[in-house]
């Protein structure tokens, strides 16, 4: 893994944002046809917010919801966390999103070799001390996704319990959403929000939709 010095990270950051404003002053940001393919991709972000969904994402670099969808400003509302995990502010997010934009689909989207993942099945093979509290917080969460996992069969081959750990912890996210707001399980009842678990493959680029789709 390259490791980057601040000082040249930063210096590229400002780079792309002058590259990006240069863009969206001559007009050739890329943005998406929502619907009937009405709005034009060169245009700017829309003034009023009015996003076509919300994801919960993984924070892994490799994952960006709007550059894997091909979604331009303002498609998307974006929440992203290691592990995609569902704490207190995460829900307080889709609440957010839901009630004052009306965005009536929330996508859950977690994706194959996640350090997450990773880190937490390290963490109940060979529980650590050292790890940080914070750390641990995001650990604990993705944990009883998995634990259940190793209950039902303790002697899955690991690649396979890494791949079923991913979409388990994508499930239980899901889930949490679906059932961890009063707000949420109002507007899931009358008004429409869809909850859906998703996974995104780093080897191919597909996502595939696999958790809470309408029959
Ligand atoms: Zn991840």
């Amino acid at each position: 893994m390259e490791m980057i010095a601040a000082r040249a990270a930063l210096a590229a950051l400002r780079e792309g944002n002058r590259r990006f404003v240069n863009k969206l002053k001559t007009g050739s940001v890329s943005g998406v046809d929502s619907g009937g393919g009405a709005r034009r991709r060169e245009l700017p972000p829309p003034a009023v917010q009015a996003p076509g969904a919300i994801v919960l994402g993984c924070s892994d670099a490799r994952v960006p919801a709007e550059i894997v969808f091909d979604q331009g400003l303002g498609d998307l509302f974006v929440i992203r966390v290691a592990g995609n995990i569902v704490a207190p502010s995460q829900i307080g997010s889709v609440e957010f999103a839901a009630a004052a934009f009306g965005t009536r689909l929330v996508v859950v989207l977690g994706h194959t070799n996640c350090g997450a993942i990773h880190a937490t099945l390290e963490q109940l093979a060979r529980p650590s001390r050292e790890q940080s509290r914070n750390l641990r917080s995001i650990v604990d969460r993705i944990r009883p996704a998995l634990e259940s996992l190793l209950e039902q069969d303790p002697q899955r081959d690991p690649r396979t319990l890494e791949q079923q750990a991913v979409r388990a912890n994508i499930r239980m996210s899901a889930n949490q959403l679906r059932h961890g707001s009063q707000l949420l399980e109002q507007l899931i009842a009358d008004d429409g929000l869809l909850v859906v678990g998703a996974e995104y493959s780093l080897e191919t680029g597909v996502v595939e939709f696999f958790d809470g789709l309408p029959p």
